[in-house]
């Protein structure tokens, strides 16, 4: 089992007063499938995303990533963990006064990685998501797919167990939409990377998910095979 949530909770304050994002939420998602969250906007989604990204710690409840519980850990350990959990989002996240090349060159600068080792590691990821020719093109002179082709490239970078999808199609349009989902879906078959998606899309979901949880206030209130939630009468 690639990532496990039993009874998460996450309470955030605001101004006072409580606001419950999560509740007591349970989730298993299979190593190697592609598991969809679908929901409105204020379901829940990203912060579900950002406990598993160990960018942000549950209220009470435990997750756990390839068998290791998050809470656990700390120091070096976490730093390692959170290199196995990549991350691609909306706005892409790129920074726009580095290259396309020193984008994910800085991600793997990080990473105990010898001059040469980086040097062809970007050459095997640019390779991967067919930027070759891109390396020393700056992100405002991309395209939207292309500039989500970088972030895949650069989530990739660390060999990561799973891949966190935070609306990572909902600023393209309907036909980049597809060869990224394309792409998402190859490097989820050759690879053998676990996939969670977020999204408000039904088209994505329909497009790429194995399974799918259907997310509101803070619950999932449905979950099933996409074929079976597809067709509901
Ligand atoms: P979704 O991604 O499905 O739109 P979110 O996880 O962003 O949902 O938000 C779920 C709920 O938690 C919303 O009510 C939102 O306002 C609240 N929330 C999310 N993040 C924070 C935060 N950092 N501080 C306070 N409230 C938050
Ligand atoms: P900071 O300390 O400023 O948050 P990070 O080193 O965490 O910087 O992130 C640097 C850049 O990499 C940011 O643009 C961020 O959005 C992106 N990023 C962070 N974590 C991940 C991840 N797991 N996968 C892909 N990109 C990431």
């Amino acid at each position: 089992m690639a990532i496990v949530l039993e009874d998460v909770s996450k309470t955030y304050e605001v101004k006072g007063r409580k606001v419950e994002a999560l509740k007591r939420l349970s989730l298993t998602v299979e190593e190697g499938e592609i598991f969809g969250i679908i929901g409105f906007s204020g379901a829940g989604k990203s912060t579900l995303l950002r406990l598993i990204n160990l960018l942000e710690q549950p209220s009470s409840g435990s997750v756990s990533v390839n068998g290791t519980e998050l809470g656990a850990l700390s120091g070096e350990k976490l730093r390692t963990k959170r290199k196995k959990i990549g991350m691609i989002f909306q706005q892409f996240n790129l920074i726009e006064s580095k290259t396309v090349y020193q984008n994910i060159e800085f991600v793997l600068k990080a990473s105990k990685y010898e001059k040469k080792e980086v040097k062809s590691r970007i050459e095997e990821l640019l390779a991967l998501v067919g930027l070759s020719d891109k390396a020393d093109s700056y992100p405002g002179n991309l395209s939207g797919g292309q500039k989500q082709r970088v972030g895949i490239a650069r989530a990739l970078a660390n060999h990561p167990e799973v891949l966190l999808c935070d609306e990572a199609t909902s600023a393209l349009d309907p036909d980049t939409t597809k060869t990224i989902l394309k792409l998402l879906k190859k490097i989820n078959r050759e690879l053998g990377i676990t996939i969670v998606l977020i999204t408000h899309e039904m088209e994505v979901i329909k497009e790429i998910a194995d399974r799918v949880g259907v997310m509101t206030a803070g619950e999932i209130v449905e979950e099933s095979d996409v074929y079976s939630i597809f067709s509901h009468p």
